[in-house]
């Protein structure tokens, strides 16, 4: 008899992580807190409750999205199959009826043999056994400042401050040029030039925008040094130019002069393929930001693969804290799972849920973890939020530009296909290395309609 494995949360992670191991015969116990404690967010006491929209993202499989709802499919996922059967009309995205998607995905667990479900909140992670982390952004304060002590100094954040990030082959680089402040550092940063005009039809933009209202619980006394741009110009005109978008030490070679203000692009991963706006947090909602950023010069037909937020969140410094198969670094019998990773999204939590579902069992069964490689979508995001390298860590969602391009570069209307073909034969690939069954998998009670 093996001890059962423990998992702290039954939110889309935890609910998905207890599948994987029941499937492959590892007994569970699932620990939830609500409803005894409620999370500021959650309104019911259904395990993979979904707390704002009722969409998973898009079912097209020329969307990053949709590719890892394919590779969760042939990894057998409770929650893609229940989504499936609970869908709602919503065009290409996958929506589902939320009440009926979480009281089936309740119901599937709570029937799965040797998995018992506690209704109570864990404080602390236990001191052996093997273990799951999956308690979510919004995890309990007990259960936080243990992870604080347990994890070391400055390893928990509360927070995200999320700048958006390009497409490298969108930016305009008829516009753009390559330089650092007082050429200190190369060319490491792509700066977009504004003149005083085009500053001023930006902050009118920005200032006119329509913005996602705080929820109550999100108290943005917090981001004081990390203010959103458009609160930025709210204090005043120019407080931008001084501040994220000053241009000192940057000269256009265009005009040979200095631009009356900039955007400085920071580079995001090693392929180059990204880059992050420095400093542009924002509010604003994700429409708002295609239209208003579309007037930066040099992004006027930008590709937006991550737009910005600023969100109660609570996450660990993945690329210290974390091995792309979800193990913590200081002891592999303790996994974290679900958005407490730093990954961003429903779909890419419970993603990382299955993966270390997965490797729990594996664990257990005296097998060494194991990670999808990163061609594939759920591989490349693991191996973005566990790269050592990585500083500054803000939470990243699966999209194209977080795979390795291809080599030789394919033509841009075919790249997409092209990398979702290597990414579906490289899961396949790595299913019959790891030794991993694709099923038979029991029948979903809840029927489709
Ligand atoms: C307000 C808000 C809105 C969001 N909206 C979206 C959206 O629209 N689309 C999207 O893709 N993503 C959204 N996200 C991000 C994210 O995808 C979701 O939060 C998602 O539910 C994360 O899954 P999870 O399993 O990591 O955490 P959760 O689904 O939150 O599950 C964690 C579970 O752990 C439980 N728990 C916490 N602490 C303890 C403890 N100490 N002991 C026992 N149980 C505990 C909680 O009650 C909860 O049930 C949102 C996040 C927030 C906070």
């Amino acid at each position: 008899m093996t001890r059962p494995v423990v998992i702290i949360g039954g939110g889309l992670a935890g609910a998905e992580a207890a599948w994987q191991l029941a499937r492959r015969g590892v007994g569970v116990e699932l620990y939830e807190m609500r409803p005894q404690r409620a999370t500021e967010a959650h309104a019911t006491a259904d395990l993979a409750e979904l707390v704002c929209s009722n969409s998973l993202r898009s079912a097209s499989l020329t969307n990053a999205a949709g590719l890892l709802k394919e590779e969760m499919r042939r990894l057998d996922s409770l929650i893609i199959r229940t989504a499936e059967a609970c869908r709602v009309p919503a065009g290409s995205a996958l929506a589902v009826d939320r009440d009926r998607f979480a009281a089936a995905v309740t119901a599937e667990v709570e029937s799965l043999p040797g998995v018992k479900i506690i209704r109570a909140e864990l404080e602390a992670v236990p001191a052996d056994g093997v273990t799951i982390v999956a308690s979510g952004p919004l995890t309990s304060p007990a259960l936080s400042r243990s992870l604080e002590s347990m994890l070391g100094a400055r390893q928990l954040y509360y927070y995200d401050a999320i700048s958006p990030i390009v497409t490298a082959e969108s930016i305009d680089r008829s516009i753009a040029f390559s330089a650092s402040r007082y050429d200190r550092g190369g060319d490491d940063y792509i700066n977009l030039p504004f003149t005083r005009e085009e500053y001023e039809a930006f902050i009118d933009a920005l200032l006119a925008a329509e913005k996602v209202p705080a929820h109550d619980f999100e108290d943005l006394r917090y981001f004081e040094g990390c203010l959103p741009i458009e609160e930025m110009a709210r204090r005043g005109r120019e407080t931008l130019a001084f501040g994220p978008m000053r241009p000192t030490g940057l000269t256009d070679p265009r005009s040979g002069k200095r631009p009356f203000a900039v955007v400085q692009l920071r580079q995001e991963n090693r392929e180059r393929t990204l880059y992050n706006m420095v400093g542009f947090q924002t509010k604003m909602t994700y429409p708002e930001q295609k239209r208003v950023f579309a007037l930066v010069p040099g992004l006027a037909h930008a590709e937006f693969v991550r737009f910005g937020s600023l969100h109660r969140n609570t996450f660990i410094d993945a690329p210290r804290q974390l091995r792309p198969t979800l193990q913590w670094r200081a002891r592999q019998h303790i996994f974290f799972a679900g958005q407490i990773t730093g990954v961003e999204g429903y779909i890419e939590s419970a993603a990382s849920g299955l993966l270390a579902g997965i490797n729990a069992a594996r664990l257990v069964r005296r097998e060494r973890a194991v990670a999808p490689p990163a061609t594939t979508a759920l591989g490349s995001l693991l191996a973005y939020i566990t790269d050592p390298e990585r500083k500054d860590f803000q939470p990243m969602n699966v999209n194209f530009g977080i795979l390795p391009p291809l080599s030789p570069a394919p033509p841009k209307k075919i790249k997409k296909e092209l990398m979702v073909e290597r990414a579906l034969a490289d899961i396949e690939i790595w299913l019959a290395a790891i030794g991993e069954q694709r099923g038979p998998s029991p029948a979903l009670k809840v029927q489709s309609h």
